[in-house]
């Protein structure tokens, strides 16, 4: 027998949850009508990082799942780059959610991927400082090598390869000197600070 999932039902008895998003990030989550570009453009869903697409995080919000929301390792390694807020149709932007699911785990000290989401940062920034733009195979060995999951790599890196998402050797971008210096001036305002 499949349950029937009433949804407004739900967003009545969750509602709680929607607002304290709200709130917090002062994004209307209710608006997200599933279209998926937001995930379709997450350089870092793309790469594997993420155990919940952002377009299923929004829905999860929406129907009141506190408790699944906030134990993921996608609120940690999502690292508000904005690229899904600029193909959004609904104008959310995706990463302040994420900074409000962030602070809301914290506060119930629910922090088991933080850890990884910090190695994952790094890994992240370096790659781009170094690239200008993310070179997703040397990303992922380093990754690897840096939190130990090698599994991971074995486990996915066949089909990437298969699909054509694991290029060998990085795409050459125009702009990377510009990337780099922003880098850099990153970096030294950091050390004033
Ligand atoms: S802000 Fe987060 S969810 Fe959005 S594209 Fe960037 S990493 Fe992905
Ligand atoms: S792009 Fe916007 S409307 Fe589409 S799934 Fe993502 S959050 Fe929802």
């Amino acid at each position: 027998m499949s349950a029937t999932v009433n949804l407004s039902q739900l967003q009545k008895d969750h509602g709680d949850f929607i607002e304290r998003v709200y709130k917090m990030s002062g994004q209307d989550v209710r608006k997200c009508y599933q279209c998926g570009k937001c995930s379709a453009g997450c350089a870092v869903h793309n790469c594997h990082g993420m155990d919940v697409s952002p377009n299923r995080i929004m829905r999860m919000v929406q129907l009141g799942m506190e408790e699944e929301v906030l134990k993921t390792k996608t609120i940690w390694v999502c690292v508000v780059c904005s690229t899904c807020t600029a193909r959004c149709p609904r104008d959310i932007d995706i990463g302040r959610v994420m900074d409000a699911l962030r602070i809301m785990a914290k506060e119930r000290n629910m922090m088991q991927y933080a850890k990884n989401a910090t190695d994952f940062h790094q890994t992240f920034v370096n790659n781009i400082a170094t690239f200008g733009r993310m070179y997703e195979a040397l990303f992922a060995v380093a990754l690897t090598l840096k939190t130990g999951f090698i599994f991971n790599i074995v486990d996915i890196a066949p089909a990437t390869l298969l699909k054509g998402n694991l290029p060998f050797f990085p795409a050459s971008m125009k702009n990377s000197r510009q990337v780099k210096e922003i880098m850099e001036n990153i970096k030294r305002m950091e050390g004033e600070q």
